[in-house]
């Protein structure tokens, strides 16, 4: 979450820009597109029309026209990965989904899969593989009385929302208005009152799922449950395609209100202090960060870096919500802030237009992430470096109180998790930057290391930096599925290199 404003004209283009392009951004075909290019594909040209042929949906082989295009549209951030699938496959159906699979699984190529195209690291883009791209399929029913849906999982979360607001409903959904409901659930998905209504991946009652033997088949409480649980957390190291996703819903809550705070970098101590000993007094209901960034926003330059401790209330009354926010006034340093915003009503494209405000689409993105159980005389006086030596102007740093935490169940892979969550994100826009961007979430976590608990597989960036995502045990069961349900390595799994 983030306080930062666009100026009015900036906030249209960006929604505009969301709706025509699902969020997405093409990009001119780097050089290296072209040695590319000139590689032989691994199939010849009858088989490959086969494939065309076979499906309602579009195939695009490497060096045909829209490649370079699709490949762009895949990834969100503007700093696409010199990776270089065989195939792209946009399917319309089910049965298209079957058809890519079984055609992969027979020639031997690798399958990578992309719903809304957010993950980080783009672990389904890979050099010589077939990449199963789900952005055409958007249907969404909703069963109003059950308060559940089912959605195709390259839908976006916010659309979903504009969907079941007018109902009465909402599900956890990212805080960017472009995040995919797929990739952010099947990660785990930290959302809309999470610490209260649980994950992303908490809501998935069943999946429907392409899997290795190119068969469909539905898994839930009843059935097939071992991919239930992994489609609950295991990200990118999930063994199927998922073609859809039954959710469970939640009621709208009446009061959504948020404040902020503005502070200098002088009051780093006393911030993070204060708030990691409020951490076991914040209500599952609201929902604390605290960040810094060093751009004006209005003009994008860059500022001296400042912090917004910012909290979000999503309840039933304004008493609750009220009396959740005036924890903020506890700050020791309140008097020196350098805005106030105190509770503040907000609709939810107004939170969803905040969180776009803090990455915004046309920018190259890095991050890293972890969680930790440190206490304030351990974490404190690790924080400034991380907090204020920002690189670039829209670089951020983001802290989130988790806690206290309630542990997860064990019918989902999702399984690590702290009392909070520090998360460093690079933006840029200079191709010259991309090695040194790339690498400063990365180095500033690693520096952290030995206070981290883990990492959230939803902002993961394990082939530079590849920390623990799941706990030990849910690592070893996911191993073993894999194995046993896709013995053949069909699907991609993480990303553990960058090339
Ligand atoms: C700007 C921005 C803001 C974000 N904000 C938040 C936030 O507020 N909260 C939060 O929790 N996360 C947030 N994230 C992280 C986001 O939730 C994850 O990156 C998530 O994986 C993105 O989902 P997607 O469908 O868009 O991505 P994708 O890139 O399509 O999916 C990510 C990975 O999941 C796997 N996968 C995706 N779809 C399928 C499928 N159908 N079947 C099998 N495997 C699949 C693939 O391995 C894929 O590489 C944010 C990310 C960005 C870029």
């Amino acid at each position: 979450m983030n306080e930062t404003k666009l100026p009015a004209t900036r906030r249209r283009d960006l929604l505009k820009g969301v709706v025509a392009a699902g969020g997405a951004m093409t990009v001119a075909p780097p050089a290296a597109a072209a040695v590319v290019a000139s590689c032989p594909l691994p199939l010849d040209a009858g088989a490959r029309r086969r494939l065309a042929r076979a499906l309602k949906g579009r195939v695009i082989w490497r060096g045909e026209k829209d490649y370079e295009t699709a490949r762009g549209d895949a990834v969100y951030r503007a700093n696409k990965p010199p990776r270089y699938p065989a195939v792209i496959v946009l399917p319309e159906n089910d049965q298209d989904v079957v058809i890519a699979v079984r055609f992969a699984r027979d020639h031997g190529l690798k399958v990578g899969r992309r719903s809304g195209g957010h993950g980080w690291s783009s672990a389904h883009l890979r050099t010589g593989a077939m990449l199963i791209d789900l952005s055409r399929m958007q249907d969404v029913e909703i069963d109003a009385a059950s308060r559940t849906l089912w959605t195709r999982p390259g839908v976006l979360g916010s659309y979903i929302n504009s969907m079941l607001t007018p109902m009465g409903l909402i599900i956890p959904t990212a805080h960017h208005p472009t995040v995919g409901i797929g990739g952010f659930a099947m990660c785990g998905g930290f959302g809309w009152n999470s610490r209260l209504w649980g994950n992303g991946a908490a809501h998935i009652l069943a999946v429907d799922v392409v899997n290795a033997e190119g068969v469909l088949i539905r898994a839930d409480e009843t059935q097939n449950q071992d991919f239930l649980w992994a489609a609950r957390g295991a990200g990118p190291g999930f063994f199927g395609v998922v073609t859809r996703m039954k959710l469970r819903a939640n009621v709208l809550p009446k009061v959504m209100k948020v404040s902020a705070y503005g502070y200098t970098a002088d009051h780093l101590e006393a911030i993070f202090t204060w708030a990691r000993e409020l951490v076991p007094q914040v209500p599952p209901y609201l929902e604390l960060v605290i960040t810094s960034t060093a751009h004006d926003s209005k003009t994008g330059e860059r500022v001296p870096v400042r912090f917004t401790v910012a909290a979000l209330a999503i309840c039933d009354t304004d008493e609750e919500a009220d009396r959740a926010l005036a924890l903020l006034e506890t700050c020791p340093v309140l008097a020196q802030a350098t805005f106030r915003v105190v509770g503040k009503p907000q609709t939810l494209t107004e939170r969803y237009l905040s969180g776009m405000a803090a990455d915004p689409p046309g920018f190259r993105f890095a991050c890293d992430n972890m969680y930790t159980n440190a206490s304030a005389a351990e974490l404190v006086p690790r924080l400034r470096d991380l907090f204020t030596d920002l690189p670039t102007p829209h670089t951020h740093v983001f802290w989130l109180s988790w806690g206290p935490v309630k542990p997860f169940p064990d019918d989902m892979a999702l399984s690590v998790q702290g009392e909070v969550f520090l998360g460093a994100y690079s933006l840029w826009d200079d191709a010259a930057q991309d090695e040194a961007m790339e690498v400063w979430p990365v180095q500033r976590m690693k520096k952290l290391a030995e206070l981290s608990v883990g990492g959230q597989m939803n902002d993961e960036n394990i082939a530079r930096h590849p920390q623990r995502y799941l706990s030990d045990e849910a690592n070893n069961k996911l191993e073993a599925l894999r194995e046993r349900h896709d013995p053949h390595g069909v699907f991609l799994s993480f990303l553990r290199s960058v090339t």
